[in-house]
């Protein structure tokens, strides 16, 4: 058992955070996420009686980029079921996140739901039979509910970086449209997807989000049933093998909890039974995941014995 309170232990590390020189790189590659101040931290802990323990920046939306990926997953095999195996595999990469050399041996079926090839045929899946702007305040909604706040929005300057300069999913979306994965216009298909990973929100808007994951599905607080509990365990597992791309491996090793980060240096981490949290810091390390973000939550798994595959 921890010997000190999570009150305590969240305040402790987020000083520790602030007073570390390393912040990692912010992204530079969307050009509005490189103006972002490296010198921010956060991290909010969301309890199962519909409480949040905060420290640092906790009330300063970020774009969430990746980290919208566990959510549109979930949207999709609400829509799919199981089928969405059929378009999309399960297995890590080992590969950046915006990788292409896979592609062209599976006949265009991305590795998993998280890289950007796998995220872009989900989107694909969202997309079909609805207009984009449909699809688009869907996936919105779907996060105001589960956050339990409508303030959640859509960082249209963040969106509009990344349309002029995703080359790269632009590439990963046509290659996989030739193989005929992709089934609608693939603007389109980009469209929703620069949109949705430019979704904003605060860390503990995040954390609360991130809950029905931790709890079998079900958000205890609002008693909303959000995913059957086998859909929930399924969604963790991808996230602790899949969810940081090269770097999954490391994440596990350091922090032992599934886990999902994206380039705007946000992580959501389930600790099953007890906790979602929320970390962001916007300094990368090298696979493009919250240098930070991941430091901290392995001193928060360490200190509370939360990792999944027991207390140290
Ligand atoms: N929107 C980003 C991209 O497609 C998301 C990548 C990420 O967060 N890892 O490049």
């Amino acid at each position: 058992m921890p010997s000190q309170s999570l009150e305590t232990v969240v305040a402790e590390i987020a000083a520790e955070m602030a007073a570390r020189p390393d912040r990692g790189q912010v992204a530079t590659y969307i050009p509005e996420l490189g103006r972002v101040d490296p010198n921010q931290f956060a991290i909010a802990v969301a309890l199962p009686d519909g409480s949040v323990v905060c420290a640092g920046d906790c009330a300063t939306f970020f774009s969430i980029q990746s980290v919208s990926k566990v959510f549109t997953l979930t949207l999709a095999l609400g829509l799919a079921g199981d089928r969405l195996w059929n378009r999309v595999g399960r297995e890590p990469s080992g590969s950046r996140f915006n990788s292409i050399v896979q592609l062209e041996h599976e006949r265009g079926i991305p590795r998993n739901p998280f890289i950007n090839a796998g995220a872009i045929a989900i989107t694909d899946l969202i997309l079909s039979g609805h207009k984009p702007r449909e699809a688009l305040a869907e996936i919105l909604r779907f996060m105001q509910f589960l956050a339990d706040d409508d303030s959640v929005y859509i960082d249209q300057a963040v969106a509009a970086s990344e349309e002029r300069t995703g080359f790269n999913n632009r590439a990963l979306a046509n290659f996989m449209k030739g193989f005929g994965v992709i089934e609608n216009p693939v603007e389109y298909v980009l469209g929703v997807y620069f949109h949705h990973c430019a979704i904003a929100m605060t860390c503990r808007q995040l954390a609360k989000a991130g809950t029905f994951l931790a709890h079998l599905g079900k958000n205890p607080a609002t008693g909303n049933s959000v995913v059957t509990a086998e859909r929930a365990k399924r969604i963790n597992a991808v996230m602790l093998t899949c969810g940081h791309y090269d770097g999954s491996g490391e994440f596990a090793y350091r922090v032992g909890l599934p886990g999902k980060s994206g380039v705007g240096g946000g992580i959501l981490a389930v600790v099953p039974g007890k906790a979602s949290v929320a970390v962001w810091s916007p300094g990368l390390d090298a696979s493009g995941n919250s240098h930070l973000g991941r430091i901290a939550l392995e001193r928060l798994t360490a200190r509370m014995g939360w990792s999944i595959f027991g207390a140290p």
